[in-house]
């Protein structure tokens, strides 16, 4: 008997995006499909790798999260709304992927000089200043501290004359890790496929209306597809179509923590923080996690665009000193000891902004979503949840193309069918 067609297939099973839109879309067919005359599975998610690798954007044990997001005001709904599935998953799993401030934890910190308007990811007007006014008109609890307050409270950061600081009682960090995992598993627990070590190859419009999606084992036929593939984008799409995104390497480190000063550095004393040194500098880092005596701490670069085939994965011994060396001086308590360190892939849209788009010529039928450009795990989960919405109800809650679309349906294309270079 030939298999019905999945209502829809996810490319990037093992992504932050495609893990969360994976586990909505499973979640709504149990609940709306299982008569007896549905017989199998109605979504399917693919994965090149293995749950739990290391070549994409979604690994390494922590990302930071807020809801007054300086980035701007239209990401709000989607942290705050991630939030809560978030939390509805910690307690389905009974696995902590949220932290945030609470009785054993001071949260998060956003540092930056009063003086100087340093943007952030394309802020506008400066990201301390605007992350307080986005606070402000949400009603999001936060507190502002002065220079003095801010070097009283956080005695670990060697603030400068003119730093500032704010505090949100909703920023804290996602374990990127723990999140892909709980997706998957509640997807498969509502019935979801998945495929793990099967690369997409291409995909095709059929005469029935229906898509094909043809991997290195198999072919599958859907209704709709969703494209999370990350810095794979362009192997899927063509250069051409992704020419706009730029893949860049990032580099992450764990520092030990001066033995003495390991316990300014656990979690109820040491705040998540993102520290603007001036308008194209950033570092940013996390508590002390568990029982480690090393806290992860980074900066981001833009200078090395490059493939995920073809990115240096290993982080040399001179890029371990130059991050030391740009934070050192602001942390007294930390050591030049790199106990570990690997890297990561950004995907950076114009404007550091999202891609949330329907693929021209397929009919709405294919949704290709990057949410990326360095902020994309916090919003993973609301936007995962708006993939399965729009592709099994032709609309979504956050109306997510409408805010990031424009990509592709902007860009003229005669080819109706896309194959692999
Ligand atoms: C170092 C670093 C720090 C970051 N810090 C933060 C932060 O603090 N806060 C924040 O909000 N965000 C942060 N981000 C951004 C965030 O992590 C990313 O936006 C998010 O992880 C993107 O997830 P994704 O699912 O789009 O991509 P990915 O995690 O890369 O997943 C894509 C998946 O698609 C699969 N795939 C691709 N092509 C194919 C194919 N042809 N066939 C089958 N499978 C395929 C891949 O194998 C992969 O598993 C950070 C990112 C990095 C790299």
């Amino acid at each position: 008997m030939t298999p019905r067609p999945f209502k829809v297939i996810i490319i990037g099973a093992c992504g932050l995006v495609g893990s969360s839109a994976f586990y909505q879309a499973a979640r709504h067919c149990a609940d709306k499909l299982s008569t007896p005359f549905f017989k199998g599975p109605s979504v399917l998610a693919i994965d090149q790798f293995e749950e739990g690798h290391t070549e994409g954007s979604s690994h390494g044990e922590s990302r930071i999260t807020r809801t007054a997001i300086g980035e701007g005001d239209e990401y709000v709904q989607l942290a705050q709304r991630s939030h809560v599935i978030w939390n509805e998953i910690q307690a389905l799993t009974g696995k902590q992927l949220i932290n945030v401030k609470s009785t054993d934890s001071v949260g998060g910190l956003i540092i930056g000089p009063n003086d100087n308007p340093a943007a952030y990811h394309g802020s506008q007007g400066g990201f301390l200043n605007e992350t307080t006014r986005i606070a402000k008109d949400n009603k999001i609890s936060h507190q502002r501290l002065d220079n003095a307050a801010l070097a009283r409270t956080f005695p670990q950061f060697k603030v400068r004359d003119n730093d500032e600081g704010y505090c949100e009682d909703s920023m804290g960090y996602i374990n990127p890790d723990a999140c892909v995992k709980a997706n998957i598993k509640l997807a498969q627990q509502h019935g979801g496929k998945l495929c793990l070590g099967e690369e997409v190859k291409t995909f095709e419009n059929m005469a029935d209306g229906k898509i094909r999606v043809i991997t290195n084992k198999s072919s599958y036929i859907t209704e709709k597809l969703i494209i999370a593939a990350g810095p794979w984008l362009s192997n899927l799409l063509g250069t051409e179509k992704t020419a706009e995104l730029k893949v860049c390497r990032q580099t992450v480190c764990w520092f030990e923590v001066e033995k003495s000063q390991r316990e300014q550095f656990t979690k109820d004393k040491f705040p998540t923080f993102i520290w603007s040194l001036d308008s194209d500098n950033i570092i940013y880092g996390f508590p002390l996690m568990g029982d480690s005596t090393a806290i992860k701490i980074s900066t981001e670069s833009f200078a090395t665009v490059t493939t995920p085939k073809q990115v240096n994965r290993t982080v040399s011994e001179e890029e371990k000193k130059a991050i030391y060396e740009k934070f050192a001086r602001y942390f007294p308590g930390i050591t030049s000891n790199c106990v570990k360190a690997m890297t990561c892939l950004y995907t950076v849209a114009p404007n550091f902004r999202f891609v949330v788009d329907f693929l021209p010529h397929y009919n709405n039928q294919v949704i290709v979503a990057s949410t990326c450009s360095g902020h994309g795990a916090k919003h993973a989960a609301a936007i995962g949840e708006a993939l399965a919405q729009q592709s099994l109800l032709n609309h979504s809650q956050i109306p997510v193309i409408k805010i990031f679309g424009g990509l592709f349906s902007k860009q003229a294309s005669n080819t109706p069918v896309l194959t692999m270079k």
